[in-house]
């Protein structure tokens, strides 16, 4: 089946600014971008007055988290105290609260232009050790590209680290089920995965150093990238030296993670001389600029990053820290928060949308996604401008983050409308909000009582 989505406004290719007559959508891939007409296509499909961007690509949240946002316990906290309050509530985290949430925020991503998302799960508890397995489930059935970050805590308050003991699993426990994931679910085809595992080791303050080495081992022999936090506060700087005796990205280093395959969430407390070295190394950056700015964490040099030859890409980051799963608003916080640092005339519009595409399909190591061209797969985010907040807007690229586009028109996720008119297809809204709802109340019971 072939359709003509014909006629937009304007189309991003991830690189540049296009604006031919369409793009003709063959199966699960872009055909061509058409000039004129196509030389054969099934069924138009009308994109009048709609600007086109490659699918969105987020590249670091916590599902779960959508059960404990707007916290007044949390509301007000740095990082480490902010965590210490929230860890006891997600001790408690069920079966149903995992399918819950990762429905909820799935639905949240796809509705705001996402097509692709990555998670970092690191609760597992003796009552609950197959949030990954739920996840997947999830994302198969709203039909977004998903790749899983197996996360891990191995270093438990006893010990020296941040997290209670009773979230902690043994190393033995978490390498097991890091290989029992990435044998059953972890595809490497060059084109059109729609399921991938990476491994995740939460932070420094929560993994022992084995853990960290014996992850990046278990990692390179299934081609599957890396993922954790890194340099997201001055906490964690200190913690680091006091418990390893050098600062955090020494100790990534160390443990045989400063490469291509790895890619960072938050990344910024990073001096000059370390930012070269992620740079030369090739090593990503996921910028989460609301997280940053709600937790008060710092301000990531992402020109800086990028300059140096970081991919750069974005995150919404856990709904704990945002509160929210919206990434075309994470686009607009990041220029923002750029301008404020670097100035206005270096930080531009251009940047945040590739951020949103290729800089994230990059992060997630894929060459398939994030651009609209020929064989790439067909995953499109469509954009209407008839809202009051775009009416007088002069150019339709710099009015979706100028103006805060905020809800994609349609969505496609290889070559399927996963969205349409602003409503998820097959899906029924009302049901997810009602379950996350229940499994959101339930979990706060469930430590008040
Ligand atoms: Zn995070």
């Amino acid at each position: 089946m072939k359709t003509w989505v014909k006629n937009p406004l304007a189309i991003w290719t991830g690189n540049e600014l296009s604006a031919p007559d369409g793009l003709l959508i063959e199966d699960c891939l872009i055909k061509e971008l058409v000039v004129g007409t196509p030389s054969s296509y099934d069924q138009v499909f009308d994109a009048s007055n709609l600007v086109i961007l490659p699918g969105l690509i987020n590249c670091h949240h916590h599902f779960y988290q959508t059960l404990t946002r707007a916290l007044p316990i949390a509301a007000n906290l740095k990082l480490f105290p902010w965590l210490q309050s929230l860890y006891p509530i997600w001790a408690n985290l069920t079966h149903d609260a995992i399918k819950a949430s990762s429905e909820l925020a799935i639905a949240e991503l796809l509705l705001s232009g996402c097509t692709t998302v990555s998670d970092h799960h690191y609760v597992f508890s003796d009552q609950l050790t197959d949030s990954i397995d739920i996840q997947i489930q999830a994302a198969k059935k709203l039909g977004i590209r998903a790749v899983l970050c197996r996360g891990s805590m191995s270093l438990g308050e006893s010990s020296g680290g941040l997290p209670p003991d009773s979230i902690i699993q043994t190393e033995d426990q978490i390498l097991r089920d890091s290989e029992r994931l990435l044998n059953q679910y972890h595809d490497q085809a060059e084109q059109g995965a729609m399921v991938q595992i990476a491994l995740a080791p939460c932070s420094p303050f929560s993994v022992t150093p084995s853990l960290m080495s014996n992850t990046a081992e278990l990692a390179a022999t299934h081609g599957a990238r890396l993922h954790t936090h890194l340099a997201e506060t001055e906490d964690e700087n200190r913690f680091c030296e006091d418990t390893f005796n050098m600062r955090p990205l020494d100790y990534l280093e160390s443990r045989g993670w400063l490469h291509q395959n790895t890619w960072l969430a938050h990344g910024i407390h990073f001096n000059d001389q370390e930012i070269n070295r992620l740079g030369s190394a090739g090593t990503g950056i996921c910028h989460c600029p609301t997280s940053n700015m709600i937790l008060g964490s710092g301000t990531c040099r992402s020109l800086e990053l990028e300059a140096a030859g970081s991919p750069v890409g974005l995150g919404v980051d856990g709904s704990a820290s945002n509160d929210g799963s919206n990434l075309m608003q994470e686009a607009r916080q990041a220029l923002l928060l750029a301008r404020l640092y670097y100035g206005a005339d270096r930080m531009t519009v251009d940047h945040s949308l590739r951020w949103l595409s290729t800089g994230g399909a990059r992060l997630l190591g894929r060459t398939d996604i994030g651009q609209i061209a020929p064989a790439m797969q067909a995953d499109l985010a469509l954009f209407s401008l008839d809202d009051l907040r775009f009416s007088g807007a002069a150019d339709p690229l710099t009015a979706l983050i100028m103006c805060g586009a905020h809800t994609a028109e349609h969505v496609m996720v290889a070559g399927t409308w996963r969205v349409l008119n602003q409503q998820l297809v097959d899906t029924d809204l009302s049901q997810i909000k009602a379950n996350h709802q229940r499994a959101a109340t339930s979990l706060l019971s469930s430590v008040q009582s």
